[in-house]
């Protein structure tokens, strides 16, 4: 869809009672951007970001003080929560009842940037069918040694095995070091299944190049090799949502990307607050017809 037939979610009405607490204060020092740089990036990319999050739960990062020691991640109700975002109960994975957040409409969205929220991560599942994922998440992190180009190529490898496997990847930045390749799937099989098929999955995905990746946690061994982190389809765990910002200097952006767009990005810290908007007004989003593309995750044995 082109920028001018997309779907509109955020209306001029929405972004009609704007009033933000000190929109001058810093984020990340002196020169750094500020908590209106914030609200207003979020209200640029609404309407590309909004379908991403709604109804899934989403956990925050708020960054009070402008401080990155003092940001933290935020999982449960606060005070000082905007009325307009859900609070809803559900099974912790330890079993206890537990009331998590979710954004249900551009008010709360909106509201919830000009509190200074920073960042936004999603479960890969939504409220309406919590315990059956609908997005999947190949988490790429390089070790020591890795340099972006490394990352994009072996993103590239994953994408082509993924294909092979009748699936439709995504790719964004993680508004990090790394690269997710996000798998929509139908949403049939329950948290542990997905998770077991993951790991599966990034187990034979490993093997094709293990020089390259690595599937185990452990620190020790990631330097020079890529870690395949397939723990953000685990029940309860989230990944940064797309066009989220990053609590970081020149807060960069976890951006969607088209495949062949990747290839062309030399630094993912340019995708950031002030770059993103108005490359996007061109280019709309990648990801618009992800939800089209959903298949069965397969299931293949592991070892
Ligand atoms: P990178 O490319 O640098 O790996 P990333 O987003 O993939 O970026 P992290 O920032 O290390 O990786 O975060 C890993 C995941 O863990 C995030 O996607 C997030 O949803 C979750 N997470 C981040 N911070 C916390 C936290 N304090 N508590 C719980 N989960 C967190
Ligand atoms: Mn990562
Ligand atoms: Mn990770």
């Amino acid at each position: 869809p082109t920028a001018t037939s997309r779907k509109r979610f955020i209306s001029d009405a929405d972004l009609a009672g704007i009033s933000i607490t000190n929109p001058t204060r810093r984020l990340f020092g002196k020169s750094g951007p500020t908590k209106l740089d914030v609200a207003v990036y979020y209200a640029a990319v609404g309407d590309f970001m909004l379908p991403h999050i709604l109804g899934r739960p989403t956990s925050l990062v708020r960054c009070p003080t402008g401080r990155p020691q003092d940001c933290f991640f935020q999982r449960h109700p606060f005070t000082g929560m905007p009325a307009s975002v859900a609070g809803f109960e559900a099974m912790s994975s330890e079993g206890e009842p537990k009331t998590y957040l979710s954004v249900e409409d551009a008010k709360g969205y909106l509201a919830l940037a000009q509190f200074g929220v920073v960042e936004f991560h999603s479960w890969g599942s939504t409220r309406k069918r919590l315990e059956k994922p609908d997005r999947v998440v190949f988490d790429l992190d390089p070790g020591e040694g890795i340099g972006w180009r490394e990352v994009v190529e072996a993103a590239v490898h994953i994408k082509q095995e993924l294909e092979a496997l009748d699936l439709v990847p995504f790719v964004k930045t993680s508004g990090g070091k790394g690269i997710h390749v996000v798998v929509p799937v139908k949403p049939k099989l329950d948290w542990k299944k997905v998770h077991k098929a993951t790991g599966d999955m990034a187990a034979r995905l490993a093997a094709t190049a293990p020089e390259t990746f690595i599937t185990t946690m452990s620190k020790g061994k990631r330097s020079n090799r890529i870690f395949i982190d397939i723990h953000r389809n685990a029940r309860g765990h989230t990944a940064v949502a797309p066009y989220s910002l990053r609590a970081r200097t020149n807060l960069p952006a976890s951006t969607p990307l088209n495949w062949n767009d990747l290839e062309t990005i030399d630094a993912p810290e340019d995708l950031n607050y002030s770059s993103l908007p108005g490359l996007l007004a061109t280019s709309g989003d990648p990801w618009a017809q992800i939800d089209a593309y959903a298949r069965d995750l397969p299931l293949i044995s592991g070892k």
